[in-house]
């Protein structure tokens, strides 16, 4: 698996970095978003390191899959019932900050902090 040392995303999936988890595997890291936009706000993130969605490619649709079949489960988990969002930053201009994959998951009653 590869990883990148200067990675936040890569230190927090090893470790390095303390996170508030909500879910791990050998292949995928849940964790909460140090600024919450809503009550709930979980990151899921690949354990190896890949920078966005521009270097997805066929062979990661198994984990694309899981990691969207893993956000509705893991929100129910936090009890989360009436909804959330969903959303993948993508590079620069689509407002990507941290460059190590990750899907959103955002819920909670409203109103929230953001979006
Ligand atoms: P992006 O804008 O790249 O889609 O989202 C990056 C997210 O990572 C932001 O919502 C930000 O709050 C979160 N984040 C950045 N650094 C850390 C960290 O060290 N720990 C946690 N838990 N979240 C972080
Ligand atoms: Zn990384």
């Amino acid at each position: 698996m590869s990883t990148d040392p200067n990675c936040i995303f890569c230190k927090i999936a090893a470790g390095q970095i303390p996170s508030k988890k909500a879910y791990e595997d050998e292949e995928i890291l849940a964790f909460h978003d140090i600024q919450p936009w809503a009550p709930v706000h979980l990151l899921l993130v690949p354990k190896a390191h890949i920078a966005s969605m521009v270097e997805v490619g066929p062979e990661h649709a198994p984990l694309l899959g899981r990691m969207m079949a893993l956000g509705p489960r893991l929100m129910r988990e936090q009890g989360v019932t009436n909804g959330f969002r969903t959303i993948v930053n993508t590079g620069a201009d689509g407002g990507q900050e941290v460059p190590h994959l990750h899907i959103h998951f955002i819920g909670g009653p409203r109103p929230w902090n953001k979006g």
